[in-house]
């Protein structure tokens, strides 16, 4: 009998304001990935809903949820604290849903430990210039925060090589067909074909 296929879980960075939210919600709405619902402390900005951008928590109820183990990863991205909780990346992957984790670097590099077959995506504006501008257009932060942001991004520079794959975002459309293909791309890897390699070396053991 056939297994039904696993989904893969592919981990998506990229400066604040390099317009992956964009690339991510085209992603979903055109091939139908799974996005992960992170859990935050950082207060919803207008217009964010719970459970739909984020599952909004305090800070004691996100330590209580670290302490039980409820995150794949987590980590503190300028003054709050972000994570993965673990069931639904699990179900959806199960249900055969590629599902796309759209975390910073710190989280990023966890994932990168604990699950090695992970790829990991970085999405880039083609130079900083470009950054501000988007940030600043975004209009939904102050000044003191876009600039921490900047500051963090160009921190964060530094982490891009320990990237798998490095896509540079100069056009939504293009952007998004990037990401698509490298991703079905990474279904053909030996690591995301365990099951069709065990399948195949039994039955060699059959009579
Ligand atoms: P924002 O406040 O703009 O929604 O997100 C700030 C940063 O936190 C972004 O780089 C975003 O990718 C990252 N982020 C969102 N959810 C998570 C998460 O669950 N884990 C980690 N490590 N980072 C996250």
């Amino acid at each position: 009998m056939k297994m039904p296929k696993k989904g893969i879980i592919t981990v998506i960075s990229g400066f604040s304001g390099a317009g992956k939210g964009t690339v991510i919600n085209e992603l979903v709405k055109k091939y139908g990935y799974a996005v992960s619902i992170s859990a935050t402390t950082r207060q919803p900005r207008e217009g964010e809903k719970e459970g739909k951008d984020y599952f909004f928590k305090t800070k004691e109820e996100f330590i209580q949820m670290v302490n039980n183990g409820k995150f794949i990863e987590y980590a503190k991205y300028v003054d709050n604290y972000y994570g993965t909780p673990k069931d639904y990346v699990y179900s959806q992957i199960n249900n055969g849903k590629d599902v796309l984790l759209e975390i910073e670097m710190q989280g990023a590099m966890q994932v990168k430990e604990n699950f090695p077959g992970v790829s990991l995506v970085f999405i880039t504006p083609p130079d900083i210039k470009e950054l501000k501008r988007r940030l600043l257009k975004r209009g939904t932060e102050t000044e003191e925060v876009i600039k921490k942001r900047i500051a963090r991004a160009s921190e964060e520079c530094g982490y891009m090589e320990k990237y798998d794959y490095i896509i540079v975002n100069d056009g939504l459309e293009e952007c998004v067909e990037q990401v698509h293909a490298l991703i079905q791309s990474l279904h053909f890897t030996s690591n995301n074909q365990k099951e069709l390699i065990e399948g195949i070396s039994s039955n060699f053991n059959l009579k």
